[in-house]
């Protein structure tokens, strides 16, 4: 493990930052007349959520085996993303490192925050070459390294995590939206072991509920600290706050959710070999399949054409389409369509 400062991470601007707290924060009332926040008296939402989430938190927490002071939550690990990138990259100034493929949403947020973005790329199998990220990580100054696995767009779980948080000077961020429909192993294991790593997790995949936009981000006291500093008060609505607690009651939900989307996705695999446009079907630890094409654009246009949409990834991956499980029903009407086109 290289030598590890937070303080000397985070930006000057944020260490120093004093979070928004609210009175109802930090006390206890039984029958409260709250004329503290010029809310409205009237309805049913007409209250602030909880801006610290704590029954959320910590039915989380039991729900992870970690403390409830060790997440943070964002509207969307998306919120998370920029956050994060936030709290440890002075604009114009500080890098980011993430594979190529990856996901957009870092290299989007970097540019927000006007932080350069620098690319991994990974070899054919889309695994982490280790000498090109030791070289890339000693020629520059790197902040933070977004680690995607299982990788979106490419579906793989990259190998050996730990090599990269142990060769990292900076934070490691292990993006897991996908984790729960793969057979590894959580880098939630490796939180008490490395203070240099964020997991984040989300409930729009494999919880299927990407419109209450809910993430979570699973790091040590510290870190957590600085995230719930800069977070909007709010970003967690009440409505949101409500449906995932439920949820998590429902502890059958999670796996018939995903038990039935993996046999899905075995189903699909099954059914690509007999398809004539399709030349390589990528290993998959995810929800969804990349999808090598012989006449990528033809085929992607006919699906559009019945009204199947699906996502383009070449030319950055040629002749590529990443293609997500759907119902059983959209699964047929999408074996259907390819099965037409020569
Ligand atoms: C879908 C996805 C997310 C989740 O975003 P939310 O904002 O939580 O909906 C995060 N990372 C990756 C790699 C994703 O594919």
């Amino acid at each position: 493990m290289k030598e590890f400062n937070l303080n000397t991470l985070v930006r000057k601007n944020i260490i120093s930052l004093q979070p928004y707290t609210s009175f109802r924060d930090n006390n206890e009332f039984n029958a409260p007349v709250l004329l503290d926040a010029n809310e409205s008296p009237f309805g049913k939402y007409n209250r602030y959520p909880d801006s610290t989430q704590k029954k959320l938190k910590n039915k989380l927490a039991e729900f992870k085996g970690v403390s409830p002071s060790q997440i943070a939550l964002g509207n969307g690990s998306d919120e998370l993303i920029d956050l994060i990138i936030k709290i440890f990259c002075e604009p114009k100034k500080d890098a980011i490192l993430m594979m190529n493929p990856s996901f957009a949403m870092y290299a989007f947020y970097a540019a927000v925050n006007e932080n350069e973005v620098l690319k991994l790329n990974l070899d054919e199998n889309f695994d982490i070459v280790k000498e090109d990220f030791l070289k890339i990580t000693q020629e520059h100054d790197i902040k933070i390294f977004f680690l995607c696995s299982p990788n979106n767009p490419t579906g793989n779980s990259i190998k050996d995590i730990e090599f990269f948080v142990q060769n990292f000077e900076g934070i490691v961020v292990i993006d897991e939206a996908y984790i729960e429909f793969s057979e590894n192993k959580s880098g939630l294991d490796l939180l008490d072991k490395y203070p240099n790593i964020i997991v984040l997790q989300t409930f729009s995949k494999a919880w299927g509920t990407a419109g209450a936009r809910v993430g979570c981000a699973y790091a040590s006291e510290e870190i957590i600290r600085f995230i719930n500093t800069v977070k909007a008060p709010y970003n967690v609505n009440s409505l949101s706050q409500e449906l995932i607690l439920n949820l998590l009651d429902d502890k059958n939900k999670l796996k018939e959710n995903v038990d039935s989307i993996l046999k899905e996705r075995t189903w699909l695999e099954e059914q690509f070999k007999s398809i004539e446009c399709i030349t390589k079907v990528f290993p998959t630890d995810a929800n969804f399949f990349l999808l090598k094409m012989k006449n990528v654009d033809k085929v992607y246009d006919e699906m559009l054409k019945e009204e199947i949409l699906t996502s383009k990834r070449a030319p950055a991956i040629p002749d590529c389409i990443r293609i997500n499980v759907g119902s059983r029903e959209e699964n047929e009407k999408l074996i259907n369509v390819l099965k037409g086109i020569s």
